[in-house]
């Protein structure tokens, strides 16, 4: 998933950009409201960490904002130990859960996939589609009960599909998941990648889960649970 992350603190910056980026994100992390604004604007994130102590525009202000901008993503909230009106505040604002500093690591993934999983409507740690199983927390897959060997990129791409089933999701928005945007990558990667994907999931039985929208993108038809 494309993470937000604004924290002023370099070195929890740091951090949490390791950290999450180990744990398959693809990660933005900026120490300012207004960098994150930039980055909001430009990008699709699938969800956002913010600092509520931030210099300049506080974290508060800035929640605010992106949801006055229409953002959706779930926001997670940082903030001090024993600050309870923070929380408060914070909730009200527009975030979705907070996580009291200092914290372990473990807990902020927790909340951030549970967060990750509802807003995509699916409440257990599972997706299921036929014969296709997805395990959000161990980041495997299984056909037909057995395990499919998929390269972390092609995982990405398939969890991506998977909770966005149904819908067509555009070729940039795949490349957001594996990149930073910084970077220059051929688009052509995101079709090998599919390719590679298809092949390893259509099995005997006809099963066939990714379209090609010519123009728009890809589309993964099965209904998923
Ligand atoms: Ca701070």
């Amino acid at each position: 998933m494309k993470l937000l992350v604004v924290e002023d603190e370099a070195l929890l910056r740091h951090h949490l950009y390791s950290r999450l980026s180990e744990s398959g994100h693809v990660v933005e992390a900026v120490p300012n409201a207004e960098e994150a604004l930039f980055q909001a604007e430009q990008f699709n994130h699938d969800l956002a960490i913010i600092d509520l102590g931030l210099p300049g525009m506080g974290g508060l202000d800035l929640i605010r904002q992106l949801r006055s901008q229409g953002k959706s993503f779930p926001i997670l909230i940082l903030t001090a130990r024993g600050n309870w009106q923070d929380k408060v505040e914070g909730l009200a604002a527009g975030a979705d859960d907070y996580v009291v500093k200092p914290f372990q690591f473990e807990e902020l993934e927790a909340r951030l996939n549970a967060l990750l999983r509802r807003s995509s409507g699916f409440v257990q740690s599972t997706i299921a589609a036929g014969p296709l199983l997805l395990d959000l927390n161990r980041k495997q897959a299984t056909l037909d009960d057995e395990p499919l060997a998929l390269t972390a990129f092609e995982y990405r791409i398939l969890e991506y599909l998977m909770r966005h089933h149904q819908q067509v999701v555009a070729k940039d928005r795949l490349m957001e998941q594996l990149y930073p945007d910084d970077d220059e990558h051929d688009p052509n990667v995101i079709e090998v990648l599919v390719g590679r994907l298809r092949r390893k999931l259509e099995g005997s039985n006809g099963f066939k889960p990714i379209d090609t929208v010519r123009g728009l993108g890809y589309l993964f038809t099965e209904r998923c649970r």
